[in-house]
């Protein structure tokens, strides 16, 4: 790298910040005089953007993306001595909501390519007990929809997607929040959708659905002090919701900008022997993160670091090989989800990168030792 350049971030917020300080300012300043900081106007406001943009008719913010996938599983009636047929390879979360709801998760191997759900493999772990599908539209790209979506209508499943790192990603036509019977974000600030602190939220066609989530996060209440069940303190505040706006406004910008620096990567990668991410035929990937995979990939991360570049593993240790798993689950062996542990590194991504800091990481990658 030569020398008197500015080192490349992971994840470059500044200019975004930049880009949102007076108007989220602003908001925070008539937030600061109405003394409505929790579930207000602008979580109301947000809530609708939300399902609008997703395509669904309704949207419920909460706490967190744990949340959200609390929260649907338990609206949707999932519970103790029910199985949650997931993904091996995803961030802890997704199975700590189906275990956190009393349920067992069962782990299912990934396609390579997306790194997502392999449904044929889902259907073969189907049992009397099993009462929803878990798909997680891993790195951004999203799950196979259509034949999990067939899967669950023949085994009448609930289909729960965990859409922690897809917001804004298609299906066909379709975004993802809006293909099973409940879709859940996080607005954690390194998501497509990432605010300044935690927050979640539910998508769901089923108003039914959207009313029990919307009780559960404020405590099970139905009204005032009233409490219909056993919930939770799990809501979105009034200052992340108007930084989630003005983001929301400027989503589709943000998107195309990752998949700017995706293409460049692509172009730019064909030579250094990695394995580049699949983008499926119908699908649009939203790149919350740039993998890629090779069997050298702890040579490669110890040469980017070596050179200022920060390039991270997600995940290093699937679901079923945690420790809290690992002895209590049926111990089978999901050889593509360990082979993806072992060779996937993921590379400096975000909306405002441009194609020189492509060519720097690249450079960096291809560079000899
Ligand atoms: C981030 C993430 C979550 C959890 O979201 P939080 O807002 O951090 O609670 C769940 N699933 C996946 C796949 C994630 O990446």
């Amino acid at each position: 790298m030569s020398g008197g350049e500015a080192p490349i971030p992971f994840l470059d917020v500044a200019d975004e910040f930049e880009d949102l300080r007076e108007a989220w300012f602003a908001a925070v300043h008539e937030i600061g005089r109405s003394g409505r900081f929790i579930l207000g106007p602008n979580v109301e406001a947000f809530e609708r953007e939300v399902a609008e943009y997703v395509g669904v008719r309704h949207a419920v913010g909460v706490a967190s993306g744990t949340d959200a996938l609390v929260l649907a599983l338990r609206g949707l009636g999932v519970g103790a001595g029910d199985e949650v047929i997931t993904t091996a390879f995803s961030f802890f979360a997704t199975a700590e909501a189906i275990t956190l709801v009393g349920a067992d998760p069962v782990f299912v191997d990934v396609e390579p390519g997306t790194f997502n759900i392999d449904s044929a493999a889902a259907e073969a772990k189907v049992t009397a007990r099993t009462r929803a599908l878990l798909p997680v539209h891993l790195y951004g790209h999203p799950a196979p929809m259509a034949p999990l979506r067939a899967l669950a209508e023949r085994h009448g499943l609930a289909l729960v997607e965990d859409c922690a790192q897809a917001f804004g990603a298609r299906y066909g036509q379709a975004r993802v929040g809006g293909l099973g019977a409940a879709g859940c974000f996080s607005f954690y600030p390194t998501k497509v959708l990432g605010g300044y602190g935690d927050g979640g939220m539910v998508t769901t066609d089923d108003a039914a659905l959207a009313e029990r989530v919307r009780r559960l996060r404020n405590h099970g209440a139905s009204a005032a002090f009233v409490h219909e069940s056993i919930g939770y303190n799990s809501r979105l505040d009034e200052i992340q919701a108007a930084l989630l706006r003005l983001k929301l406004a400027r989503i589709d910008a943000a998107i195309a900008g990752r998949r700017a620096a995706a293409a460049e990567y692509g172009r730019r990668l064909t030579a250094a022997g990695v394995s580049l991410p699949e983008e499926a035929p119908g699908c649009a990937h939203v790149y919350n993160l740039y993998t890629v995979r090779s069997r050298e990939r702890e040579a490669l991360r110890a040469r980017l670091a070596e050179r200022g570049v920060p390039a991270t593993v997600y995940y290093p240790v699937p679901l079923h090989r945690q420790p809290v798993y690992a002895s209590s689950i049926r111990a089978d062996t999901l050889s593509e989800s360990e082979r993806a542990a072992d060779e996937v590194l993921s590379l400096p991504i975000f909306p405002t990168m441009h194609a020189g800091q492509v060519a720097r990481v690249c450079e960096a990658l291809a560079e000899p030792f």
